[in-house]
């Protein structure tokens, strides 16, 4: 396997890319040489991993050279992938075992072209391609073109050479670093490990004369990490790989190098993509994934039969941009080019017009909110407060009906109080004699039940009247039965005044939703006007006639007189409050009137009759109107 083997810019995880153009009998070709024909059968393509499926390096570029082949081919290829585990089976009789398990395994479906991912696969497939492989073209990988010298490659292999460059990296961290003044770099004690310390010491003569520089090897895991915790903090640490330390515990590397790197007191650098996430500022590197693509086009045209030569995948600087936030450098001193992973631009930067636009937006959303709550608040507190002076209002024009009304109600009251008085005094006088009349007696007693049963119904429609309340008391009831009971309490006074009261009310009910007191008063109010209308009329045409109707949904009150009507002009004046045409009027009765009706969702109007006289009209909605249109 010749792992110890080390020269120039070489490390395990480069991955190398040969395309190897064979003849059946496993002899060597010229590289320029390499077209084959596969025919009546997609091209078997079988991908060899030097380790296990953990480590990232080569699984990133396994996948990236799968979905690039997938896509050139529109899916018409069998790929097949082997994980050798070679650093976790490094005892001798591993490999020839392997070679002949995977010989018979693919006996049956021989490879027309093996991709070796890293230098191990590359010498593996080449000592057995004759047992796994014969006739395949053989792309390998690993390592830059000084191990491929190395490892003595046959001529026919092609290879995508990756350089990992120690060097570039530690130019990188100069760069971002230009006060450093001490270089540590850090290798395990793997065979690798060690190969990669001496490809350093070379790569490194030059630039680490400049530096007091200390290598950081043959040290235990926890060593490293002590080690590199108290480090002065203008230092520059380059992280090479360890696999196993000089305890021999072994270690995927970026596990190992993010223990360091988690309490290091310096930035730490390292020539591997795979280093990012784990704590390291970045270095110069070949992409997994731009490799992988890379070793996909060299396998497409040779399996296309194009001419395939040597190329080299494309390096880049890579950095992580939380680690330069963490130790304060300066992205302006990156090398060009640098890719920056976790580059979170701030969002302004990023979408800048959008939030000047959004930020727009919401300012002018916000404002329109605010407006909006507080004109909805101003509106409340409006409605709240003009329905506290309805209701005020509401209670003085009815506190003003009960006094108006107050003679004739007393003089109605007068007439049960009178007769119970009578008929208690009637009942005496029969108790007091020889032979009470008993039965007469009980006719009397139920009279005074009778009579008292009147005043109390007088005086519990009065109570409503004068009660004050703070809020509209909604309730269901029917417009009939308000209707009767304002008659009730106005035909003592309509008595007084000479007045006839008809009443044509609908048979039935007449369901409305409101407040039943403020209806009733809505009624009163048009009564007394009406009455009050009706006074200089002849005594003997006086009528005030009541009517209830039903239409479209809605209930009707109308109310009639017989006085002088409305003059044409004042038709609607007379609504507005204030407005009187009377001696001792306030102006507030149908202004009041109206206010209540409309808080119920209905209307009033007035009109002359033309017969002569005056016709109020209330409309209030039918209660459950949408239920029973249903
Ligand atoms: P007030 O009764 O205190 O005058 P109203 O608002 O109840 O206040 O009435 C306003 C005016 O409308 C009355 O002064 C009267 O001129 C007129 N009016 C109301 N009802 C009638 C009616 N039935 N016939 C003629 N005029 C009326």
């Amino acid at each position: 396997m010749g792992l110890g083997e080390w020269s120039g810019r070489l490390c395990w995880t480069a991955l190398l890319l040969a395309v190897a153009a064979l003849d059946a009998s496993g002899g060597q070709a010229a590289s320029s040489d390499t077209s084959f024909a596969i025919i009546d059968r997609v091209p078997r393509v079988l991908v060899l991993y030097p380790y296990d499926e953990r480590i990232a390096a080569t699984t990133a570029a396994g996948e990236a050279l799968r979905s690039r082949l997938l896509e050139a081919t529109n899916g018409k290829i069998d790929l097949f992938s082997e994980f050798l585990d070679l650093s976790r089976f490094p005892e001798g009789g591993h490999v020839p075992r392997m070679a002949r398990y995977l010989g018979e395994k693919y006996a049956a479906r021989r490879p027309d072209v093996v991709v070796a991912l890293g230098k191990e696969s590359a010498s593996f497939v080449t000592a057995n391609r004759s047992m796994i492989a014969p006739g395949a073209k053989i792309v390998a990988a690993g390592f830059g073109t000084a191990t491929a010298e190395k490892i003595d490659l046959p001529d026919d292999v092609v290879g995508a050479f990756a350089t990992f460059d120690i060097l570039k990296t530690a130019e990188m961290a100069r760069s971002l670093q230009p006060d450093a003044r001490h270089l540590y770099i850090v290798g395990g004690s793997s065979d690798f490990d060690r190969g990669w310390l001496t490809t350093a010491r070379a790569a490194l003569r030059e630039f680490s004369k400049s530096y007091e520089t200390t290598y950081l090897e043959d040290l235990t895991i926890d060593e490293f990490v002590e080690r590199a915790s108290r480090v002065p903090s203008d230092s520059i640490i380059l992280a090479l790989t360890v696999f196993t330390d000089r305890a021999g515990r072994n270690f995927i590397p970026r596990d190992a190098i993010r223990q360091i790197a988690a309490t290091a007191s310096a930035p730490v650098y390292g020539p591997y993509q795979t280093y990012i996430d784990y704590g390291v500022v970045g270095g110069n590197t070949v992409t997994f994934e731009a490799l992988g693509r890379t070793v996909g086009d060299l396998v497409i045209d040779a399996i296309a039969g194009k001419t395939v030569s040597d190329i080299e995948a494309p390096q880049t600087y890579l950095a992580d941009a939380r680690q330069l936030q963490r130790w304060g450098l300066a992205e302006k001193d990156l090398p060009p080019g640098t890719v920056q992973m976790h580059r979170e631009r701030s969002v302004w930067q990023e979408h800048w017009v959008v939030l000047v636009a959004g930020s727009g937006l919401v300012l002018a959303q916000a404002t329109i909110i605010s407006v909006l709550l507080l004109e909805r608040r101003r509106r409340r507190d409006a409605e709240r407060s003009s329905r506290l002076h309805l209701l005020e209002a509401v209670h003085l024009n009815q506190s003003a009906t009960a006094g108006a009304l107050s003679s004739s109600i007393a003089h109605e009251l007068n007439q049960p109080l009178s007769a119970i008085r009578n008929n208690a005094e009637a009942a005496s006088v029969l108790l007091r004699s020889e032979s009470p009349d008993h039965e007469l007696i009980q006719q009397i007693l139920l009279d005074i039940q009778e009579d008292d049963q009147r005043a109390g119904d007088i005086i519990s429609r009065m109570r409503g009247l004068l009660k004050k309340r703070s809020e509209i008391d909604w309730q269901e009831f029917d417009l009939n039965d308000v209707t009767s009971s304002a008659i009730h309490i106005i035909h003592g006074e309509a008595e007084r005044r000479g007045i006839t009261l008809t009443s044509n009310q609908l048979p039935g009910e007449l369901p409305v939703r409101a407040d039943k007191v403020h209806v009733q008063q809505v009624i009163l109010n048009l009564a007394t006007n009406a009455m009050d209308a009706m006074l200089e009329a002849v005594p003997a045409g006086r009528t005030l006639t009541f009517a209830t109707g039903l239409a479209n949904e809605k209930v009707e009150l109308r109310v009639s007189d017989t006085g002088d009507g409305i003059p044409a002009e004042r038709l609607i004046r007379i609504f507005e409050p204030f407005y009187t045409t009377k001696q001792a009027g306030t102006g507030l009765g149908l202004s009041i009137a109206r206010a209540i009706v409309e808080t119920y969702g209905g209307t009033i109007c007035a009109d002359n009759r033309p017969e002569g006289g005056a016709v109020f009209r209330m409309i209030l909605p039918l209660a459950h109107a949408e239920e029973r249109s249903r």
